[in-house]
């Protein structure tokens, strides 16, 4: 799944929570149920992470960066950071993309983005 999309859900989720903690603490699974559902993929790592944090930065702009859905959409995206940790240990276990998951059918990433951008629309639009 896209990192905007899983900083879009993990902000939700932080954002209904109103706990940082349970923010930081739902974040993970939320990136792993994502992963499950059949998705396509954007395979330009460039995008995928300027994405990711141009939409955590103007979360943490207009909500603050210690907002409990700045915390959750982070700890929504942390999980994909093991990506880049296979870069460098090729061989290296993942922990959180072992099932392999199912790519290149399901939801197309235009759609994922759409969502994505709604949903961190709303997020950011809302003041506390
Ligand atoms: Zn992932």
């Amino acid at each position: 799944m896209i990192v905007s999309l899983h900083v879009a859900t993990g902000s939700a989720a932080g954002a209904l929570v109103r706990s940082r903690a349970l923010a930081l603490l739902l974040g993970p699974p939320l990136h792993v149920a994502g992963d499950h559902v059949p998705h396509e993929d954007i395979h330009d790592r460039s995008f995928e992470i300027g994405s990711g944090l141009v939409a955590l930065g103007l979360l943490a702009a207009r909500r603050g960066p210690l907002d409990s859905a700045v915390l959750g959409g982070a700890a929504a995206a942390a999980p994909d950071l093991e990506h880049l940790w296979r870069w460098v240990r090729p061989r290296g276990k993942k922990l959180f993309h072992r099932g392999g998951g199912r790519h290149g059918v399901g939801v197309s990433t235009e759609t994922q983005l759409l969502v994505a951008g709604a949903v961190l629309g709303l997020l950011a639009g809302r003041r506390r």
